[in-house]
């Protein structure tokens, strides 16, 4: 079954989701291994959280030579083990990722600085605080295999760079593109254990989660996200969740429909479909659906299908037969529901020869589907499909869209089309979603500088962006008072005159109010003359 066999209990062996050949075998790691694992980062974190901004930057920068120098190999093991295009392992993972890492490696530093805190009237007694930033210990990354190279590398930098140790469990369906990180660390000489790589399915996860790392940073299912917060929950071990989808796309009847139907096909088909983003649900105003429907379907027909190492092809295989299945599935939930299936709608019948692993299907490659006449009551418009379908549904007004769009136990990403910006802004605003385009669609991951997260169901927490780095950390407040000289005025014993002073601290100090405090002044000297008698 799917592009991986367990060909017995301790070992894995990868396959070519296109051709069916074999891509390498990896170990099932024991939970004792996982361990040891964990216990050696532990290790590995005392010493690299003493090193400076400017080593954790050498080792990254460092990183990014090996990847550049090894760039069309590692893109042609990413399109082979998960069956992405050749060219798109390229524009989106390697590239997106190489950014990423040249920003934290230069920008980590300032966002880490330490900082002061604005406290108030506090800072009129001779105080003040301070923020520092610590490094959490060992972070335990749990990817999926949509994007195996760049969430887990960019998880990982952003790490490294707040001075942590990283121990990857890569997914099941792609463990040789998550050894190639490791190897891309150890070529680039990072110190031992900094950075390990264990490999093996949802066994060797939950055994990682168990083990009580510092920080779970995991990506994938609603369903698995449940059972990692709780098992994580027995260490109090925080976790962020990078979940699942069904992110809308709204196009009013004004926007730039040529470019909006580009983008729709783009943000449906791309990875086949396989990407948290892609746009599993399009809502056109009534005005527009004709136009944009044909322009979709044309552009949808120009597609070329086919393994994905061959630059020309838009569309590959899909990663394993139990996603294949699943969007079998819901094209049939469409079709029996009512909906009308424009293009595609099946397992492409020509041309591709696989050697399906035992048991397996003969082919993964599912065409692009565009369905019309879909509605939010169709099951397959409620859950997420993970493929490569572009159900369309129409609605009348600005509010009817904004009401279709949330009705989703889902908040990952939306796009809103339209010339009229103010509109757009209008729209973005009251949709549920973590990062919401206008007049672009599904990119935003690649912006690293960006916060990335879901609402709802697709998420707790955030990668990326300043806000994922502070997941990273743990701040510390270091408060210092330059004028201990006289007691506080709150501490014991306490007195009548004591009470009146807290009775002011309520009704004045509390204000805010400099010159309401001021006012008080003369009862805080009562109190702390009176202290000073004691
Ligand atoms: P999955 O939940 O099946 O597996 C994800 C990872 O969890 C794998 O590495 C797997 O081995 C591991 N795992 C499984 N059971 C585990 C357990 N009990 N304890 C610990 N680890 C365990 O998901 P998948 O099929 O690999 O990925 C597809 C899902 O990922 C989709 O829902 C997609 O939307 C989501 N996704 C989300 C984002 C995001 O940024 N929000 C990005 C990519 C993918």
């Amino acid at each position: 079954m799917a592009s991986v066999i367990q060909t017995n209990e301790k070992q894995i062996v990868s396959y070519n989701p296109a051709t069916g050949d074999e891509i390498g075998r990896v170990q099932q790691t024991s939970d004792n291994d996982v361990r040891a694992a964990v216990a050696r980062s532990r290790d590995a974190f005392h010493m690299w959280k003493t090193t400076s901004f400017a080593q954790r930057r050498a080792l990254v920068m460092k990183a990014r030579v090996v990847i550049l120098n090894e760039l069309d190999e590692i893109a042609h093991l990413i399109s082979a083990e998960s069956g992405k295009p050749f060219g798109e392992a390229i524009a989106m993972e390697i590239a997106p990722v190489l950014d990423l890492m040249q920003h934290f490696a230069k920008k980590a530093e300032r966002l880490l600085k330490p900082r002061r805190v604005n406290i108030g009237l506090y800072a009129t007694m001779g105080r003040y605080s301070k923020i520092v930033y610590h490094p959490l210990g060992v972070v335990g990354i749990i990817p999926a295999w949509n994007y195996p190279f760049s969430i887990p590398l960019g998880e990982t930098v952003m790490a490294l760079m707040a001075g942590n140790s990283v121990v990857i469990k890569p997914s099941e369906l792609t463990p040789v593109v998550g050894e190639k990180i490791g190897d891309i660390f150890e070529k680039a000489g990072a110190p031992a254990n900094l950075v390990q790589v264990i490999t093996g399915d949802g066994r060797t996860g939950a055994a990682l989660v168990d083990a009580a790392p510092d920080k779970i940073m995991f990506t994938g299912s609603v369903a698995t996200g449940k059972k990692i917060a709780a098992a994580a929950s027995k260490n109090l071990t925080s976790v962020v969740l990078e979940l699942g989808g069904k992110d809308p796309m709204i196009v009013f009847d004004d926007a730039n429909l040529q470019l909006a139907a580009s983008a729709a096909v783009w943000g449906a088909f791309c990875n086949s479909g396989q990407s948290c983003s892609s746009v599993e649900r399009l809502y056109v105003q009534e005005g527009a659906a004709k136009q944009l429907t044909k322009l979709i379907v044309e552009k949808t027909r120009e597609l070329k299908q086919g393994a994905g190492d061959a630059e020309d092809i838009s569309i590959g295989a899909m990663s394993s037969e139990r996603q294949l299945r699943m969007v079998e599935d819901h094209v049939e939930d469409f079709r029996r529901a009512g909906a009308k299936i424009e293009i595609g709608g099946k397992v492409l019948s020509t041309g591709l020869s696989r050697k399906p692993p035992e048991g397996g299907i003969q082919n993964l490659f599912y065409e692009p589907t565009v369905i019309t006449g879909a509605t939010n009551e169709m099951r397959a418009m409620r859950e997420e499909t993970f493929g490569p379908t572009l159900p369309i549904a129409t609605f009348k007004t600005e509010d009817e869209a904004i009401r279709l769009a949330n009705d989703s136990e889902f908040g990952l990403t939306a796009s809103v089309w339209t010339r009229d910006y103010e509109k757009g802004r209008r729209v973005a605003e009251q949709i549920e979603a973590g990062s919401v385009c206008v007049n672009e669609v599904l990119y935003t991951h690649g912006i690293g500088q960006t916060p990335w997260g879901g609402f709802k169901n697709s998420g707790r927490g955030r990668t990326h962006g300043a806000e994922g780095l502070m997941e990273l950390v743990q701040p510390q407040h270091i408060h210092i008072n330059r004028f201990a000289i006289l007691p506080d005025a709150w501490w014991l014993p306490y007195s009548p005159e004591a009470v009146k002073t807290f009775r002011g601290f309520a009704t004045k100090f509390a204000s805010g109010s400099l010159l309401r405090t001021a006012t008080l002044m003369p009862q805080l000297f009562r109190r702390i003359r009176e202290l000073l008698k004691k």
